[in-house]
């Protein structure tokens, strides 16, 4: 094991590539080492001042003052995207290293452009394959059993296609933009509705029913387009997942300050393994189980997106073979 000494300490932080910076028990900045200084523009000479005196970053200043055990923030600054971790001291103080992750983002930024571009490209083939393949489908009668089996096989993998590069292309919407998405009062009954609408056929295939308990008056503050895209992707997971002849409720109640609006199935539900990984891109729980029941598995990911955007927040329970619940915990409209 290496001793080490002062001297070698301080070439360790003065010649880090990572930024470092720290802060004393009162608060003063005691370190600054030269990375820290290459990656931002700090106030005159820094040492044992505030960091809101040295550092011109309010972003940056917070993670000194917060009193969170760990903190971990990226922003972008000047040209550069930065990274930075702040660590709570025991002794009192903070330890913020920052690091530049430039490169990290633009071959995310370029692979995020590559799959927009070849989901836009590839789209349109694909829905002009399961728009023909459904004209041939209403006229199935005028071919032979071989060819019909053809035809529906063309038809689901079309749609299935056109499935996965919508998803594809509506992640990486969510991805690439940081814009606030603009909130209003919203009937959260007038959403829930047009969800169902949508899985009504679906529904209907497999004799599933609709339990709606939400109030017509209810209002949410939320961003309609969004609430409608997570809405409606948890019933359709429910209608999904659920067995023939079964029931989806879904449910909204005001509570002291927020909105709970739940989606319930009595389906083949998803362990406490798979639940921790159900909102990760092409995650799909018991590929086994799931196999028949079509899906792309970005789903959940778009809903977990979008709802953080909005700060929502979204848990689950369930039980295999039990079924599963939904929750989102919505702003409703203060009077
Ligand atoms: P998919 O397109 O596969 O439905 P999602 O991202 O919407 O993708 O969901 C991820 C996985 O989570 C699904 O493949 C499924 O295994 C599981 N899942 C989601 N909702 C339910 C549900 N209501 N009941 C059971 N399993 C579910």
């Amino acid at each position: 094991m290496i001793q080490a000494n002062d001297y070698l300490l301080g070439q360790l932080i003065q010649k880090s590539p990572s930024g470092i910076m720290m802060t004393g028990k009162d608060g003063r900045l005691k370190i600054i080492n030269q990375a820290t200084k290459n990656l931002i523009t700090l106030i005159g000479d820094p040492m044992d001042r505030m960091p809101e005196e040295a550092i011109p970053i309010p972003e940056l200043v917070r993670l000194f003052t917060d009193s969170e055990k760990m903190l971990e923030r990226e922003f972008r600054y000047g040209h550069r995207d930065l990274f930075f971790r702040s660590i709570r001291l025991e002794e009192g103080g903070r330890l913020v290293v920052i690091d530049d992750i430039s490169r990290a983002k633009q071959v995310e930024r370029s692979q995020r452009e590559f799959v927009a571009n070849v989901s836009h490209e590839l789209r349109t083939p694909a829905t002009s394959i399961s728009g023909y393949s459904q004209m041939l489908m209403e006229d199935k009668e005028q071919f032979d059993e071989d060819a019909q089996m053809m035809i529906e096989a063309i038809h689901r993998n079309g749609r299935r296609l056109n499935n996965l590069f919508e998803d594809l292309l509506t992640l990486s919407r969510i991805e690439g933009s940081h814009e606030v998405l603009p909130e209003g009062a919203i009937s959260l009954f007038g959403i829930v509705q047009e969800c169902v609408d949508k899985q009504q056929a679906r529904a209907d295939e497999n004799q599933i029913q609709f339990n709606v308990i939400v109030s017509e008056n209810l209002m949410i503050e939320s961003n309609r387009d969004a609430m409608i895209h997570i809405i409606g992707n948890l019933i359709e997971n429910a209608v999904k997942y659920s067995n023939p002849c079964s029931l989806v409720t879904v449910r909204a109640s005001l509570r002291d300050d927020f909105v709970q609006l739940e989606v319930i199935d009595l389906g083949i539900g998803i362990s406490p393994a798979q639940q921790k990984r159900i909102f990760e891109r092409f995650y799909r729980a018991d590929k086994g189980r799931s196999r028949k029941i079509s899906g792309t598995g970005l789903g959940l990911s778009i809903v977990k997106k979008l709802a953080d955007r909005l700060r929502v927040p979204i848990e689950v329970r369930s039980q295999i073979d039990r079924g599963s619940i939904f929750r989102v915990y919505l702003k409703p409209v203060k009077d």
